[in-house]
This record gives structure tokens, C-alpha cells and sequence, in this order.
């Protein structure tokens, strides 16, 4: 059930993390919205209030752990528990290794990655206290297979996918922690305006899909991930378009 759920929303600004937030919020969830432009969570959260749900909004950096953490105390704070997070922040600067991106690489690593960790070690500790929790990941088919240009985006969604089975094993059987894997294809949202690389940039678009899906599919995957039954664990969703090879 998604309704009364308390649910953390990573990368709310935009794109899949603003189109999950107004999806659960309309199924009765309490959402909390987490990123960096402060301006466009206010305009989410008015559009959820505006519609009658109930949603809270704090800015944080999610390669900041002391963020992290803020974003899970306020929660607690303001709702007394954590039922989902959602690790959805990402960027995808695309390029070829040879152009020597290394600043990009490194900030692909702190947000995909370390992003991603610091917002379960925010997230675990309440809800091994409460003795259930969800943690849901977005990850890619990127995260499966590696195209021209993303050898590092691949690997950092590798990684997720990896960290994700991980905290599978460890603490679903021990906390009735369940933890899912999103891994969509191609989604038009504005995660293309971080490609500095014009190859990586062409030649993603030379394998890109005649229509890509919209923020709407994902928020519907997570949405059934979380609207399951207690001691059913979706472990893995991939959604493609259609048309992608
Ligand atoms: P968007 O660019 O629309 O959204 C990215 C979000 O991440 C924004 O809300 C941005 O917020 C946030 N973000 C980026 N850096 C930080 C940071 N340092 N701290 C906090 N938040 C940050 O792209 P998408 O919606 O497409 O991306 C969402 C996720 O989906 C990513 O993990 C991406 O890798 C994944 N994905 C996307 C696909 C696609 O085709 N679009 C396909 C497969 C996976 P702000 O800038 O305000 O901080």
C-alpha cells in the first residue's frame, strides 16, 4: 500500500524523482522532496498541496553525507518515520575515456555512487529501528550493458545495481528491509543537458529510441515496487522503450 506511507524522494527537482513525488502523492504518501534547486521543489510541493497531499520539501547535495543525514532526520522529525527512500539523484555526463574528463568522472562517482550510499547510511539505521524500510535505487540498462562513450555512467550503475543486491542480502532477511533496482531506458527528461562530450553526446544519439519513455513510466514502476505486499520484494524492474535496440 502506498497511502499513509512516509516516502524520501532524492532528485525531486526534475524529471523521474518530481514525476515519482506527484505520483505517490496522489496515491496518499507522504513525500519528502530532496535536491538542490530549491525552487523547483517549492513549485512540486505547492502542486501536491494544491491537489490536497501532503508534501515537505528540504535542500540538500546528495555527495554531502551531513546532508544526508539532515534529510533523514527532518523526516523523522516531521513524520516520525522513514518507509522508502528513493536514491534517485544522477548525473550522466557521457564521454569518451580518451577525452580525459576526469572532473566529470569524479562528480559522476560522488553523485551516482557515493550519493547513493550516503542515503542508506542516512535511511537504514531508522528503519532497522523500525524493522521494515524500502530502499529503491534507480540505476539504468546502462547499469546491464555498456554503450559507446559511458564507460563511466555504466560503471556507476553497475555499481548501484551491485550495492543494491547487497543491501538485498544483508537486510531484507535480518531488518524486513525490501530493496529494489529501477533500471530504466531511455526516459526524456533534461539528464542529456550534462553531456560536455559531442561524440558521446552523437553517438548516444545515433543508438537513442524513436519515442523514449516519460518520467510517468518510472514513477509507475516505483509506484508498484512500493504498492506490493510487505513480504513481497520486487528486486529488479528494467523498462525500455519499446523501439530502443
Ligand atoms: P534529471 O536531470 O531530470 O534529474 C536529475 C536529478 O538529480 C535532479 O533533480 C537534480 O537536482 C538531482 N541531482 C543532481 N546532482 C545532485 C546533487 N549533487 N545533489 C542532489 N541532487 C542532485 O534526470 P533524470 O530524471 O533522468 O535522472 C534521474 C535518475 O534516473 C538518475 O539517477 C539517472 O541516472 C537515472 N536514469 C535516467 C535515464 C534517462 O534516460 N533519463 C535512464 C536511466 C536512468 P538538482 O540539480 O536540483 O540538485
Amino acid at each position: 500500500m502506498i497511502r499513509e506511507k512516509v516516502v524520501v524522494i532524492t532528485g525531486a527537482s526534475s524529471g523521474i524523482g518530481q514525476a515519482a513525488a506527484l505520483r505517490l502523492a496522489n496515491d496518499g504518501a507522504k513525500v519528502v522532496l530532496t535536491a538542490r534547486r530549491t525552487e523547483r521543489l517549492i513549485q512540486t510541493v505547492h502542486e501536491i498541496i494544491e491537489k490536497g497531499g501532503e508534501a515537505r520539501y528540504l535542500a540538500a547535495d546528495v555527495t554531502s553525507k551531513a546532508d544526508m543525514q539532515n534529510v533523514a532526520d527532518f523526516t523523522v522529525e516531521n513524520y516520525g518515520r522513514i518507509d522508502v527512500w528513493v536514491n534517485n539523484a544522477g548525473l550522466m555526463p557521457l564521454s569518451y575515456l580518451n577525452k580525459r574528463k576526469i572532473d566529470e568522472w569524479e562528480t559522476m562517482i560522488d553523485v551516482n555512487i557515493k550519493g547513493v550510499l550516503y542515503g542508506i547510511a542516512a535511511a537504514v539505521p531508522v528503519m532497522e529501528r523500525q524493522q521494515s524500510g524500502h530502499i529503491i535505487n534507480i540505476s539504468s540498462v546502462a547499469g546491464h550493458r555498456v554503450g559507446m562513450g559511458g564507460a563511466v555512467y555504466s560503471g556507476t550503475k553497475f555499481a548501484v545495481r551491485a550495492i543494491t543486491e547487497g543491501l538485498r542480502m544483508e537486510l531484507s532477511p535480518t531488518s524486513n528491509i525490501r530493496a529494489t533496482i529501477i533500471s530504466p531506458g531511455m526516459v526524456e527528461t533534461e539528464l542529456l543537458t550534462t553531456i560536455t562530450d559531442e561524440d558521446a553526446l552523437n553517438a548516444l544519439k545515433a543508438r537513442a529510441a524513436s519515442k523514449a519513455l516519460r518520467s510517468e513510466d518510472i514513477a509507475n514502476a516505483i509506484a508498484y515496487a512500493i504498492d506490493q505486499p510487505e513480504w513481497a520484494s520486487v528486486n529488479e524492474i528494467v523498462i525500455r522503450p519499446t523501439t530502443q535496440p
